[in-house]
């Protein structure tokens, strides 16, 4: 298998949600991915360790990446290539003039060089135009080396392989076998490592995947071709199809970043009973999801559940001022 740099603080902890496994029926624990480290917590490390591990081994000197302004991807990118000195051209997706905050406040810290574009751009030509960055930069004699939207590809969802390994070691020494694992999609990596290491290891649980944005169509056959790519890099047949792979969409609500009141009203009473604080963009509507679906009988009561807290937190405080009811 591929090798990676070790920047994230890994094993991460698994806790019981004590309160809340009382109240929704289920042994609900949770993988502490958030804390995979300060300036780069959440998932995104674990992808970026493999990618990462390619531009330096390829001797490339910049770093290219892509996402919205407060793109947690883009600052864990950011703040990895500081600290393996290299630098950093972060393209954000904007609506209108940014605010420095959250996420953007921290790349503007770590000193990424931001570029903007417009929603249409991200969507039709983000690819294109990072292709430009690095050609414009290459006159310069810069060596660029460009991660696609959420480090999403085959070798970036080898991270999230040997987080499905880690927690089958914590499974053993914890003497529990976890039924479900649930996890948000935003751009299918995640999903992706740990739904190919289910089935590469015969571990049968059920992964289940909320998406964020867009709707299982698109992330089933966005994970499937993220499933194949990783197959083809690693030389092996995992024999892996769509029906491998379980996105429900039920939760995405008004729109990406976008919240509804019962999903900030959500959040605050996570917080507020556990001390377990989601993000408004994945992890709040990934736990709300998870929630309705176990009311609706559509998760096994008695069932061990392991969420895996993906981070996500500096966008929380761009969005306080919508949390004018607590
Ligand atoms: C990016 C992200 C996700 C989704 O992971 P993907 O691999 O992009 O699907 C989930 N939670 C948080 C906090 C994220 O930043």
């Amino acid at each position: 298998m591929a090798s990676k740099l070790n920047m994230a603080n890994l094993p991460t902890k698994i806790e019981k949600a004590e309160r809340l496994s009382k109240e929704w029926g289920v042994n609900l624990y949770i993988k502490r991915d958030d804390q995979t480290g300060s300036e780069i917590s959440g998932n995104k490390i674990r992808k970026l360790e493999y990618l990462l591990k390619e531009a330096l081994d390829g001797g490339f000197d910049t770093i290219i990446t892509t996402g919205g302004i407060q793109s947690n991807h883009c600052r864990a990118t950011a703040a990895a290539a500081t600290m393996l000195g290299l630098k950093s051209v972060l393209l954000l997706r904007i609506n209108e003039p940014p605010r420095v905050e959250g996420n953007y406040f921290l790349d503007k810290l770590f000193g990424a060089e931001v570029r903007y574009c417009t929603p249409d751009e991200y969507k039709e030509s983000r690819d294109i135009i990072m292709a430009g960055i690095a050609e414009e930069l290459a006159k310069k004699g810069r060596k660029c080396y460009i991660i696609p939207e959420g480090a999403s590809n085959g070798l970036g969802s080898m991270g999230y392989y040997g987080a499905m390994e880690e927690i089958c070691n914590q499974e053993k020494e914890k003497g529990i076998k976890f039924d479900t694992i649930v996890v948000a999609v935003g751009s299918g990596g995640t999903y992706s490592g740990l739904c190919i290491a289910n089935k590469a290891l015969n571990l049968n649980k059920r992964v289940i995947g909320f998406a964020v944005c867009d709707d299982s169509e698109y992330f089933t056959n966005r994970i499937d071709k993220i499933n194949q790519e990783a197959g083809r890099l690693a030389g092996k047949e995992w024999n892996m199809s769509t029906a491998d792979i379980e996105i429900n969409d039920k939760y995405v609500g008004i729109g990406y970043a976008l919240s509804r009141p019962e999903e900030l009203k959500f959040i605050a009473e996570i917080s507020s009973k556990e001390a377990l604080v989601l993000d408004p963009v994945y992890t709040g509507k990934a736990m709300y999801g998870l929630y309705n679906e176990i009311k609706a009988g559509n998760v096994a009561a008695g069932s061990n559940v392991l969420f895996i807290h993906t981070g996500g937190l500096f966008g929380l405080f761009p969005k306080q001022g919508q949390f004018d009811f607590i």
